[in-house]
């Protein structure tokens, strides 16, 4: 039996079901550090550092004589759910649950490192696990990068990520973007209010809005391929106002999801090119702020087919056809690195799990632990 083999599924396990019982919010992950901490302790002679970029801790296992480093990542944070799953590590923290499956991600990484310290000898390249916080909308990703993580030697980086619509079993792979870019933008208009009785003596913002919103929805089609896949969302119209008031502000937000950098980078410049000849035309004044959030995720071809032959020896892969409009910043390191971030199949529809990322009900079949340890160890193993 390899020393793989003889890692006890169930201590990885304990692990995610400690995490998930104790869940923490993003850049207040104090808690879930210390635990790891406390694991890594147990190994004479590994070399770790705690504090990164707030809560964020980095682990290095080094193979004697290696000048390269291969990075693998978890993230640590959970979100502002209150979990509605009745198992026994249900979370003791109200209202804050791991509903995107980081609890697993950090899980894995534990068993990752536990299995390869056993056999150190073995690898051709040095290791850098990162323990990485607030990836639910912190930029934990950027900040750990600022704090050099990725360093001199970092030549390629490898995460998962739990997915619930791929069965336990499969694994999701890519080439190329597999998902989005994320930026939100929040347009603020003023002009005259008054009665609504009188609408010749005001600017009518909520018409003016509806101007907007119609022009911004027809300028993705556009402006942009259909190939490039661009999407723009405009999630809230709040014109602050009553059945019989005029405002004087109305606020419009929204978010803009992209493929490759060139959209990415001309989305906002369009809309705002649409939202500024809109409100000249119609005497309004308006403020549009974009927050420039994630980029887009692009695999490496060659890191995914690296990824896709060891997956073939512990599961089957699950071939994308179209990549995901969520969004991850795991993309901050791909940008560096060439990297690959695969989907870890963790549904099981028999079992009843099947509930979505972000859901208050999310759960994940802990089969699928199993073959995330083993698919990176032998990732890392075989990695030159
Ligand atoms: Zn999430
Ligand atoms: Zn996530």
């Amino acid at each position: 039996m390899s020393i793989v083999e003889q890692l006890k599924n169930s201590e990885v396990v304990g692990f995610r079901q400690h995490f998930h019982a104790y869940p923490e919010l993003s850049n207040s992950e104090e808690k879930t550090a210390e635990y790891i901490v406390k694991f890594l302790s147990n190994f004479e002679g590994l070399e770790f550092a705690k504090g990164v970029a707030g809560h964020g801790v980095v682990v290095d296992i080094n193979a004697p004589g290696a000048t390269k480093t291969l990075l693998m990542r978890a993230d640590m944070d959970a979100l502002p759910i209150e979990e509605k799953n009745n198992v026994t590590y249900k979370s003791r923290n109200k209202g804050i649950m791991h509903a995107c499956g980081h609890d697993a991600h950090m899980a894995i990484l534990m068993g990752v490192i536990k299995s390869l310290m056993a056999q150190a000898d073995k690898l051709k390249v040095n290791v850098r696990f990162v323990f990485q916080p607030a990836e639910e909308g912190g930029g934990g990703a950027a900040n750990m990068i600022k704090a050099g993580v990725l360093g001199d030697n970092v030549v390629a980086a490898i995460a998962l990520h739990m997915f619930p619509d791929i069965p336990c079993g499969m694994i999701g792979l890519k080439k190329g973007a597999i998902m989005a870019s994320v930026d939100e933008f929040v347009l603020t208009m003023n002009g005259v209010g008054g009665h609504g009785a009188t609408p010749e003596k005001t600017s009518v913002l909520p018409y003016v809005a509806s101007q907007v919103v119609n022009g911004l929805y027809s300028m993705v089609p556009r402006k942009f391929a259909p190939t490039e896949n661009s999407l723009l969302s405009v999630t809230s119209i709040d014109c602050k106002s009553s059945n019989n008031v005029m405002p004087t502000e109305c606020v419009i937000e929204g978010s803009m999801r992209n493929f490759t950098n060139y959209a990415r980078d001309l989305m906002p410049v369009y809309a705002e090119q649409f939202v500024g000849c809109t409100c000249a035309g119609l005497d309004v004044d308006y403020k549009f702020d974009v927050a420039r959030l994630y980029p887009p995720l692009i695999n490496n071809g060659a890191m995914v087919d690296e990824l896709e032959k060891v997956v073939h020896k512990m599961a089957k892969p699950y071939y994308l056809d179209a990549p995901l409009m969520i969004s991850e910043d795991f993309a901050f390191f791909a940008e560096y690195v060439p990297s690959v971030f695969a989907l870890l199949g963790c549904g099981n529809k028999a079992k009843g799990i099947n509930k979505p990322l972000h859901s208050d009900e999310f759960n994940i079949d802990e089969d699928s632990l199993d073959i995330g340890v083993k698919m990176l160890v032998q990732f890392a193993l075989n990695f030159k």
